[in-house]
């Protein structure tokens, strides 16, 4: 009997495709292996998603080429969280296969290999006649240990056949050898510390053992100040989860986080934790990768796609700094949570998912407030250290004061960083913007230079091109003389990133030492790692950088923060720029003082009076939160609605807009309870040289408790997805978007 297999490819359609199951892969061909089909006159990764004894399909059917894979990765847990993923997030199983498992991971990957020779014997007769045959082996053996065929290029241009014809006469060993990725520099070096749990630690870890025995899917939101010891507790209960035999997830929000967490679970679990994110080398990947699915690891440390790994008999996620937008994939479909996914992958397991943060997002906050979610809360310090001692530097008064215009660094916190420099101890400064200045003004006709695709400001950077767009990438590599527009010379560098801090505090701190952590200085993991780590181990006085530094990081010297603007961000219009920013300041005050050393924290604002920088500066998340949760009521954004976006882009704006208006038209029946905005154009107008739009559906809580209706709405009115072309104008639908911009 010929069987057949429906097919689905990464492609934007939900059209599955019909193939004739070869005889000799009857047996291994099922749903949710991954194959290699004829598609388009390529031969493309697809996955399985259905199989049959008959079809409806008239044509000639082809034939599937191969399997990706010798055996069943997507067992029916994970198969199952990708139906999910799929129907959720309105994108076509194929797109979510090819996500969770990229078409270069394969169980039959081989790692890069090398040959290396050795020494064996001397010879029975002396090598006269072959000169450097005698002198590849003489050096072998004075050599000792195997060596690469590539360093005998000194005594012979081919090693090769003249180590192949010192192993025929059976002098010298050849082996192959594998070359293993090197991964020692994405890590801190292990150091093992004794950990005795406080009271109310062990209350929280009695809280989590209970939920991990229980063999239920159990939420819990652990909410525990900076440097209560929330990563302590991951460390004690992921014992506890590998003792019991099962295997961890641990989602962090940010690379430059991995190295130091990953240190300090290799510290207690050693080579079980894998580390995983997208800045690994193609070959560590797919090392590690294979590896995982054959459970030689157990532990996977890493970024959002790291909730979509195979690993074997999972126990537990933990989702640290859950609060954090990267864990959203807003670039392309699926535009999927990695918390929403890492709490239906721990209902499908039936295991328990800790959301963790010293500022929980509102609506991870919110389900606490409704009991949803089993709440945890850490109240202290650990070690008796205390909540930093926060000021705030009113600029405005600071430029009346000192006559100076564009103060970047007040008088106060220069003389705190001095004072600090003295006693030795260490200094943590946060500007969140890299790049020289973020804009390049003409003083005469006020024109700025902006991306040609993107129309938004092109920043000023020191090193590399001298304009680069921050969101397309467009770069200029000199920074021209004159305006473009009117050709005046009177050109101006506005605004400060991270490069210019460096150079002022390298002009101020002569003496200082100074590593700057951003998106320009981190591309390479490695470079990234040693550069946090310098600081750690007391290398350097001064840790400058964006957002990237302002959670998750323990250092136990440092214990001044500067926040150099605080309000960078605060104005953009989106509903959750406020909570964001709160949550910003608070985290990175957070990093002072985590020890003995008292710690302090200066905080650089033009709007002092606004309610996120002054509850944020005095470390006040209940009343701030109690704030905004008001205020989102009354609008009914999330939590208190579920939200949809709707993203139009096209290249001609009129065509656009007409296109949009008419897909607002066309959404019919709204029920009660659903608000649909729009359309508008977005913040960002113009990206990559596409215009914007939006359409926003808000479906209240009041009528839609679980979010099914809106869901429902939205697949009833783009039965073809999540994406799809009309007239030049591209729709994604964005469910749960965390940026209205
Ligand atoms: P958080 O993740 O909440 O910010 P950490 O887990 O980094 O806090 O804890 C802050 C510091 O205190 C770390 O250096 C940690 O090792 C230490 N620490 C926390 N709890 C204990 C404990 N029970 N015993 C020993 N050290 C602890
Ligand atoms: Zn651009
Ligand atoms: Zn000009």
């Amino acid at each position: 009997m010929t069987m057949y297999a429906d097919i689905a490819f990464p492609i934007s359609s939900y059209q599955v495709f019909t193939y004739r199951i070869p005889y000799k892969m009857r047996n291994s061909v099922k749903i949710g292996v991954r194959v290699k089909a004829p598609f388009h006159k390529r031969s493309v990764n697809g996955v399985v998603v259905g199989v049959s004894d008959t079809t409806d399909y008239k044509r000639r059917v082809r034939s599937i080429d191969s399997l990706v894979d010798n055996e069943l990765v997507l067992d029916k847990y994970l198969w199952s969280l990708l139906e999910w993923v799929s129907d959720y997030y309105l994108t076509p199983l194929g797109q979510v296969a090819q996500t969770a498992l990229p078409a270069k991971l394969s169980l039959q990957y081989k790692l890069p290999s090398r040959i290396v020779v050795s020494f064996r014997k001397a010879p029975d007769v002396a090598l006269t006649n072959a000169p450097v045959q005698e002198r590849v082996l003489r050096y072998l053996q004075q050599n000792k240990g195997p060596v690469t065929l590539s360093v005998l290029k000194d005594i012979t241009l081919n090693p090769s056949s003249v180590c192949k014809a010192l192993l025929n006469k059976g002098l010298i060993t050849w082996d192959e050898q594998d070359l293993l990725p090197d991964v020692s520099g994405l890590t801190f070096s292990p150091i093992h510390k004794k950990v005795k749990f406080t009271k109310e630690q062990k209350l929280v870890l009695e809280e989590l053992r209970q939920g991990l025995e229980s063999k239920k899917f159990i939420p819990f939101l652990l909410h525990g100040v900076t440097s209560s010891g929330k990563t302590e507790i991951y460390i004690d209960i992921v014992r506890q989860t590998l003792e019991s035999g099962r295997s961890v997830i641990l989602l962090l929000p940010e690379i430059a986080l991995t190295p130091q967490i990953t240190g300090r679970f290799r510290a207690v679990f050693g080579d079980t934790v894998a580390l995983w994110h997208s800045k690994l080398t193609h070959a560590t990947r797919a090392w590690t990768w294979k590896k995982i699915c054959a459970g030689e690891f157990r532990i996977v440390i890493g970024a959002r796609s790291a909730i979509f790994t195979p690993l074997k008999n999972l126990g537990l996620v933990v989702v640290d700094e859950e609060q954090e937008h990267s864990y959203k994939q807003d670039s392309i479909n699926p535009r999927y949570h990695a918390r929403d996914v890492a709490l239906m992958r721990g209902k499908i397991h039936k295991i328990p998912v800790l959301l963790a943060s010293a500022t929980p997002s509102l609506e991870s906050y919110y389900n606490h407030i409704q009991s949803k979610f089993k709440y945890l809360y850490l109240a202290k310090r650990y070690g008796g250290a205390k909540y930093p001692q926060v000021s705030i530097v009113d600029m405005d008064q600071e430029t009346e004061e000192s006559g100076k215009t564009g103060q970047i660094l007040s008088g106060f916190l220069l003389d705190k960083i001095e004072e600090r420099l003295q006693k030795k101890e260490q200094v943590i400064l946060m500007q969140n913007r890299r790049g020289f200045s973020p804009i390049i003004r003409c003083d005469d006709c006020g024109v700025l230079d902006m991306c040609p695709d993107c129309n938004v400001p092109m920043a000023y950077h020191r090193t590399g091109p001298a304009l680069k767009c921050h969101f397309c990438g467009h770069c200029i590599d000199k920074l021209s003389a004159n305006c473009g527009s009117c050709n005046s010379t009177n050109i101006r560098l506005v605004g400060t990133g991270t490069q210019k801090i460096e150079t002022i505090i390298g002009e101020t701190f002569p003496n200082a030492s100074i590593v700057r952590v951003d998106m320009d200085t981190s591309r390479n993991v490695t470079a990234l790692t040693s550069a946090i780590s310098s600081f750690g181990s007391g290398d350097v006085d001064i840790l400058l950088g964006t957002q990237m530094i302002s959670k998750g990081l323990d250092f136990e010297n440092a214990t001044l923060v500067g926040i150099i603007n605080a309000d960078t961000g605060l104005f953009l219009p989106d509903f959750r720029s406020g909570e964001r920013l709160f949550q910003l300041i608070y985290q990175t005050a957070g990093r002072a003082g985590r020890r003995k050393k008292p710690g302090e924290v200066v905080i650089q604002t033009y709007n002092y009076d606004n309610p996120v920088i002054k509850y944020a500066s005095r470390l006040d998340l209940k009343k701030y939160y109690n704030i905004i949760l008001n205020e989102r009521n009354d609008l009914n954004y999330p939590p208190f609605s579920w939200m949809a976006k709707l993203e139009l882009s096209g290249r001609n704006k009129n065509n656009l807009q007409i296109v949009a208006q008419k897909i607002r038209d066309n959404l019919k029946n709204p029920y009660t309870g659903l608000e649909i905005l729009g359309p508008v154009d977005c913040y960002y107008e113009r990206l990559r040289n596409r215009f914007r739009m939006q359409i926003v559906l808000k479906s209240y809580k009041t009528a839609d408790s679980n979010g099914r209706k809106l869901h429902n709405y939205i697949k009833k009115n783009f039965p073809d997805g999540n994406y799809l072309i009309n007239s030049g104008v591209k729709i994604i639908i964005d469910i749960n978007p965390v940026s209205l911009l």
